[in-house]
């Protein structure tokens, strides 16, 4: 299949990858550099394989400026696993206390999984209006004695994200960035934990990345099940166990080709800022005929999620964004109407011809 018969793919993940990045994997898929064999047949120990996990972290080091007393840990497991792994590792026992600040179906899932551990408090949420704006973070009362506080960067499934970093001053900030690390630049030093699966912006399903802060890893008790823990998996380099290879050299192609064609997170959020921008500005510009979901200061660059007034023309804006090309633009159940997800590597291109189409689709039919 030649390149030019790929969609502009909206999917909201696991997600498009960058075309170059493709092509790489398909020219060294056989054998990778003079090992004779492919990635995904060569040891994890091999010093092939371990330069390229070398390779990953410090492209995540260098990109998101991560300080050397947070270590950067790849696991498998998906977000999921972390929803648990955090309460198991960062709280001692069942009376021990977290805030969660309940931004959207992703913070209410770990929310009710913490509590399955501890005192998972829900200091804020956004339920009854449908998730559509997030708190005023200087208004929050978090807990005191909270050991952590959680927080979801980017809300995937509504497409409202925090504008910038938010701090807690003495209590550790644990954040789900799943769905927009690498999309601009961050602060690490306000985050304890900051943690995000790989399949929305940073590569294939199967690896998950972990950034904690050294005397967290203290927190982690010698009675938890070894693979849930998370100062094992950094004593042992990631290395606890054979780690999700295939999906880590890809990951790597992904920070390679960031640092090769932005340079730096800054310019690639503005690229991100103008892309969403595109987005939004149709709909700001019918609002008769596309509704957004999203309160318009916490709207996401990642996930653009707007109604149409009818099922049927909803079904058909689908339908037809398809036949040009443009896929998997139907929102989350959950939600209802659209939803294009415009990771970094969705170029400027593909926005370009949604934005278009979504001018064109209204004007024939109003
Ligand atoms: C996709 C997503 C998850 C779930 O990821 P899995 O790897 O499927 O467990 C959790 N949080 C956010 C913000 C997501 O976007």
């Amino acid at each position: 299949m030649a390149p030019s018969q790929r969609a502009y793919n909206f999917s909201a993940g696991p997600a498009t990858l960058p075309l170059p990045v493709l092509q790489q994997v398909q020219q060294e898929l056989l054998s990778y550099g003079e090992t004779g064999a492919s990635v995904m047949e060569i040891s994890h120990r091999s010093p092939a394989f371990l330069d390229i996990l070398d390779s990953a972290r410090n492209r995540l080091r260098s990109l998101l400026q991560i300080p050397p007393n947070y270590e950067i840990l790849l696991l498998q497991g998906g977000a999921r696993l972390q929803f648990s792994m955090i309460p198991l590792n960062l709280l001692s026992s069942r009376e021990d206390i977290a805030d969660y600040v309940v931004t959207g179906a992703w913070s209410e899932k770990a929310q009710q999984e913490a509590s399955k551990q501890a005192q998972a408090r829900v200091i804020w949420t956004g339920e009854s209006s449908g998730y559509d704006h997030l708190p005023e973070w200087d208004q929050l009362a978090f807990t005191p004695e909270a050991q952590y506080v959680y927080m979801t960067s980017n809300e995937t499934i509504q497409g409202v994200q925090f504008p910038s970093c938010p701090s807690t001053n003495d209590i550790p900030l644990v954040c789900d960035a799943s769905s927009d690390l690498l999309c601009r630049p961050l602060n690490m030093g306000s985050y304890g934990l900051l943690y995000a699966c790989a399949q929305k912006n940073l590569g294939p399903a199967g690896v998950t990345i972990v950034i904690i802060r050294d005397d967290l890893l203290q927190r982690s008790q010698d009675h938890l099940p070894g693979y849930l823990n998370y100062r094992l998996h950094a004593e042992q380099n990631s290395l606890y166990n054979t780690p999700p290879t295939f999906a880590i050299y890809l990951l790597d192609l992904v920070c390679r080709s960031i640092q090769e064609n932005h340079g730096d997170l800054e310019s690639l959020h503005q690229l991100n800022q103008e892309k969403a921008g595109l987005l939004y500005q149709v709909i700001d510009e019918h609002p008769e005929f596309y509704s957004g979901h999203a309160k318009s200061d916490c709207r996401s660059i990642m996930n653009v999620t707007f109604r149409m007034h009818s099922e049927e023309l909803l079904d058909r804006f689908v339908q037809e964004a398809a036949e040009h090309g443009l896929t998997n633009l139907k929102g989350h159940r959950s939600v209802g109407g659209i939803r294009a997800s415009i990771y970094n590597a969705m170029p400027l291109d593909g926005v370009k011809s949604l934005a278009k189409f979504m001018t064109d689709f209204q004007d024939r039919n109003t």
